[in-house]
């Protein structure tokens, strides 16, 4: 597997708006448009890591925190991440995003990169 570095702001915004937030993003190997809500995401630590490249992390950007299960971002945001599989190519790929609350009720979504 590879890493895509994307680093992008995709959400800042109230907490309400959060939950309807949705990550769209091109399929890595095809183009097309996937979109899948950011609430959906798991923390890293609920990831089987096992099959992620040894310096993804680094890649990223990211770093380990408390027992070195936990993720955060160059802003101090937990890293979350799910799987995708792209309804066109088939293809499968893990999405990385760093979220969570900057001020009271403020929310921002970082879109880290693509494991593929
Ligand atoms: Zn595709």
């Amino acid at each position: 597997m590879s890493v895509l570095v994307i680093n992008k702001l995709m959400f800042d915004g109230s907490e309400q708006s959060f939950y309807s937030f949705k990550i769209e993003i091109s399929c890595p190997f095809c183009g097309k448009e996937i979109i899948f809500l950011a609430d959906d995401m798991f923390p890293m630590k609920e990831m089987n890591l096992k099959s992620f490249p040894k310096d993804f992390a680094k890649q990223l950007n990211l770093r380990r925190r408390a027992n070195g299960k936990i993720f955060k971002n160059s802003h101090g945001l937990q890293a979350y991440a799910i799987e995708c599989q792209c309804w066109d190519c088939e293809a499968s790929f893990i999405v990385v995003a760093g979220i969570g609350e900057i001020q009271p009720s403020r929310f921002n979504v970082f879109l880290e990169g693509v494991v593929k």
